[in-house]
Formats: structure tokens, C-alpha cells, sequence
């Protein structure tokens, strides 16, 4: 079995804050994304891999010095347009029932066994699947700030066997009993609960998400013509009517957003270290 790896690196993190990328913050002697791209790097079955960069960035530079040689293409202002230019630029030497891994630059906690699951569920699955957690808290949709519901639907029950299928069918949550009460000052920044979400069946999606090469490819570049931007790939396979697996994977497997997660990165990597 051999894959390819993408790995979308240009966003800019607004929510981390400061000068430098988050994919680029500092951690335990390296950067973020060389801790996100050495599981792969290191892994005899990754044929190549490319990383998708912001235009303008000037770090990237230093890490391409200290790690085996990867593509790079530009990236695009939607994370999704970021990963299809990243197949782009491996098309020509993949084949279209080829294996490819796409997995966050902000992702530096990857253990080696959940990638081993991931692959050995799905490696002769005719579409692919992705890293997801059973949702293990009580789920609570926030009121907008006018008090407005939020309209959205939530996903419907999935079976809970060890790799369901993801399915694009949604449930109306009911409607919210009665309209916001006007808030106070001191409330202004804790929103009031809409609705209690049926957890049964959610899942928390992460990555790496595995896909057949081609189908991938087709179904990014069909949505982003039609001007849709999926969250993560799965979306795209699923808007084609695909049904990805849910394989499981593990809590240490976490994306750096504020500067808490990088602490947090940096116990559970020096936890196995010590291991
Ligand atoms: O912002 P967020 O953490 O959800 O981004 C997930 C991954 O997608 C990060 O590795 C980020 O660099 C990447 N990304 C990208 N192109 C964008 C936005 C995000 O490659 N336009």
C-alpha cells in the first residue's frame, strides 16, 4: 500500500494570535508543521507529499532546510482550495485509485497508531474515511447575539458500529421556545442556549482524511466551481453522494488554534517522549 500525503499550511490563524503562523509557532525544537508532517515523513508507504503555502510566506523557507524534499504549491484563500491545489501539483504522479492522506500543518500530536488504524480500516474501502472522535460531551446551540436562532439543522443518528458511514441526511433540531430576553451588559458575552443537540451518533472530525486520489480531486474541484467550500474533504465526498468511514481516532491528536493548545502540544509530546 503506498499514499500521498497533502498537507494544507496556508492559513494565517487568527485566533493564535502574534507575528509568526501558528504552523510555525516553536515547539519542543522544531516547528509545528514539521511535528505534522514527520509521522508521514518517517512512514516507508508515502510516496510524496505536498504542501499547500500562503503567498508571501517567508518561513517556510528554514523548515524545507531541515526535512526531507516535499512539493510546495500556493495555497488558496479556502482551506479546501488550499488541498486541491496540493493534488494538483502531485496529479501527474499519482494514479487515481492511489491513496492520499490530507492532515492539518496545525496538527503536531498525530500517534503513530491511530495513522496505522486508519490506514489498515480503510485500505481497501473503495472511497475513504477520515480521523473522527464519538462526541462525549452534552452538545449546547448558542443563540446568535440579536437573539435570532441559528437555524442550522444538526446531522442525523449514525449507527454505532466501529466504522459507520458519514451521511448527509439532516434533522431539524425543533424550534427554540420563545425569542431571546434582551440582555444585560454583564451578559453580553455569554450567549444563551438555543437547544440541547442530540449527541447520539455525532462524531468530532480530525485528520488525516484518507481518499481514493481521483475521487477526491473531482469532487473538490466539482464544489469549488459550483463556489461551495466544504469544512473538510470528507464534505466534498459526501456532496457527491459518497458515504466516508468514521474510523477512531485518539484526543492527543489535537489542532493548534490559541496559545493554550500549543502548551497542551507540548505535554502530550513530551509525555511520549518520556514514554
Ligand atoms: O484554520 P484551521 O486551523 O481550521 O486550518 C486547518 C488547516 O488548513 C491549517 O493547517 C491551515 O494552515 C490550513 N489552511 C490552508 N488554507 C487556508 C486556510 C487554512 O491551507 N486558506
Amino acid at each position: 500500500m503506498r499514499y500521498w500525503l497533502v498537507m494544507p499550511a496556508a492559513g494565517v490563524g487568527t485566533r493564535f494570535g502574534g507575528r509568526i503562523p501558528k504552523q510555525y509557532a516553536a515547539l519542543r525544537g522544531r516547528t509545528v508543521i514539521e511535528w505534522a508532517l514527520a509521522p508521514f515523513l518517517a512512514d516507508g508507504r508515502c510516496a510524496g507529499a505536498a504542501v499547500a503555502l500562503a503567498s508571501g510566506d517567508t518561513w517556510w523557507a528554514k523548515v524545507a532546510e531541515r526535512i526531507p524534499a516535499v512539493t510546495v504549491c500556493q495555497g488558496g484563500s479556502d482551506r479546501s482550495e488550499s488541498v486541491r491545489n496540493a493534488l494538483l501539483a502531485l496529479n501527474r504522479r499519482a494514479a487515481k485509485d492511489d491513496w492520499v492522506l490530507v492532515h492539518d500543518a496545525a496538527r503536531p500530536c498525530l500517534p503513530a497508531a491511530d495513522l496505522d488504524r486508519l490506514i489498515a480500516q480503510l485500505e481497501t474501502h473503495p472511497v475513504g474515511g477520515i480521523l473522527a472522535l464519538p462526541v462525549a460531551d452534552t452538545l449546547k446551540r448558542a443563540l446568535r447575539a440579536d437573539g435570532v436562532p441559528n437555524a442550522a439543522a444538526s446531522a442525523s443518528a449514525l449507527p454505532a458500529t466501529a466504522a459507520p458511514a458519514i451521511t448527509t441526511r439532516a434533522a431539524p433540531v425543533g424550534a427554540p421556545k420563545g425569542a431571546a430576553a434582551s440582555k444585560s451588559a454583564s451578559e453580553a458575552s455569554a450567549p444563551a442556549i438555543e437547544v440541547t443537540v442530540e449527541r447520539v451518533g455525532l462524531w468530532r472530525a480530525v485528520t488525516p482524511q484518507m481518499f481514493r486520489f481521483g475521487l477526491l480531486l473531482t469532487a473538490l474541484e466539482t464544489t469549488l466551481a459550483g463556489k461551495r467550500f466544504p469544512t473538510d474533504e470528507s464534505q466534498a465526498l459526501e456532496w457527491q453522494g459518497h458515504q466516508p468511514l468514521l474510523v477512531e481516532g485518539s484526543a492527543a491528536n489535537i489542532k493548534v488554534t490559541t496559545v493554550a493548545d500549543l502548551a497542551l502540544a507540548e505535554s502530550v509530546l513530551a509525555a511520549r517522549e518520556a514514554k
